[in-house]
């Protein structure tokens, strides 16, 4: 790595997209489907595992990307269902290292209909949700090739932040971090209503344990962490960690991953461009002078007047 790598960022790895479309989707035979909240959760989030042995999805897959699911029936319009997108939350050699076992995190939609205040239940998350073991479904992809790894992800420091189920693809990462080799150091900065609603959370401290260079942040939203008096979202943790976030973003090997809630990434942009030097920042947010106060920025003005570098990668929806 050069001494202050170009903001345009590092060289990314080639991907397969595509292997299975719609007209020939692959069998994916669930292995697992368990809960992966803490206990008395008040959603429904679960980890599902599909063996896709023999399909041309097995092997061929990077963590970060996404896979298709064809759910069964028609829509409202007496079509057949289009394919859903969900990340990988696999590591790229799967979840038992052969590169045929692919995994996900998937949220029961439940919800009340805007206009007419009855029941409103996902078609796709509900589906897969209800999948027992030994059950199959239709999968298509994978999908995606910006939101991975460097292809030399052995030199480089990682922040990883994310909202809900926007874990889902840092589960992956920090697989192929920690199990494959070992990464300068990785923070990761997760984001979820309550502490029942973390995801993965026994994982993750497990992980902290095993490897002192990855470091575990929460940002509850609706309760008091022992470290904080108020809920958080995830770009508080750049304040309440101030020195450590400095440092980190400070090093010309750091890169900046975001997945989950649309919003999330301009709650970051605008506490990074609080907290750091302009010299540091502009190496991840250039800011056209036009852009005008910190407060008055919004996601209108992403890619044209505030435009992330190729040091982050964004995928939220
Ligand atoms: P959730 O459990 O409701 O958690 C979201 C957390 O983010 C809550 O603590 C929420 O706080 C907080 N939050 C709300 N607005 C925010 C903002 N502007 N900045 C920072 N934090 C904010 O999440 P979920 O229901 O799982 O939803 C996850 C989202 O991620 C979904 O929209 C899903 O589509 C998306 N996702 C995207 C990808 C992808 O792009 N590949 C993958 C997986 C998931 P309050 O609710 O308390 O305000």
């Amino acid at each position: 790595m050069p001494d202050r790598p170009p903001s345009d960022g590092p060289e990314l790895p080639e991907v397969q997209m595509h292997l299975h479309r719609q007209d020939e989707p692959a069998t994916g035979v669930v292995v697992r489907n368990e809960v992966c909240t803490q206990k008395k959760a008040a959603g429904f989030v679960r980890h599902i595992e599909f063996d896709v042995s023999g399909s041309r999805l097995a092997g061929n897959f990077r963590t970060g990307q996404a896979f298709g699911v064809l759910p069964p029936g028609v829509d409202d319009k007496g079509r057949p269902h289009s394919q859903r997108l969900y990340s990988i939350a696999s590591p790229t050699r799967g979840e038992q290292g052969k590169g045929n076992i692919i995994s996900t995190t998937v949220k029961r939609v439940i919800d009340e209909h805007w206009d007419t205040k009855k029941l409103f239940l996902g078609v796709a998350s509900n589906y897969l949700c209800d999948l027992q073991v030994g059950e199959t479904a239709k999968l298509l992809g994978p999908a995606g090739k910006r939101f991975v790894l460097p292809k030399n992800h052995a030199d480089h420091d990682y922040l990883f932040f994310a909202t809900g189920t926007g874990i889902a693809p840092f589960r992956g990462m920090l697989g192929d971090l920690y199990y494959q080799s070992s990464p300068r150091s990785a923070t990761l900065v997760m984001g979820s209503p309550y502490a029942t609603e973390l995801m993965y959370h026994d994982h993750f401290l497990a992980m902290q344990q095993d490897h002192p260079s990855f470091n575990y942040l929460t940002a509850l939203s609706r309760e008091r962490q022992s470290d904080c008096e108020e809920g958080l979202y995830v770009q508080h943790r750049l304040s309440t960690h101030r020195e450590q976030m400095t440092e980190l973003l400070s090093k010309p090997t750091t890169l900046i991953y975001i997945c989950g809630l649309v919003g999330m990434e301009m709650g970051i942009f605008k506490r990074m461009a609080r907290i750091l030097p302009p010299e540091i920042l502009s190496q991840y947010l250039r800011v056209d002078p036009e852009a005008g106060e910190i407060d008055n920025w919004s996601r209108k003005m992403l890619h044209r007047k505030l435009k992330p570098t190729r040091r982050v990668f964004l995928e939220v929806y």
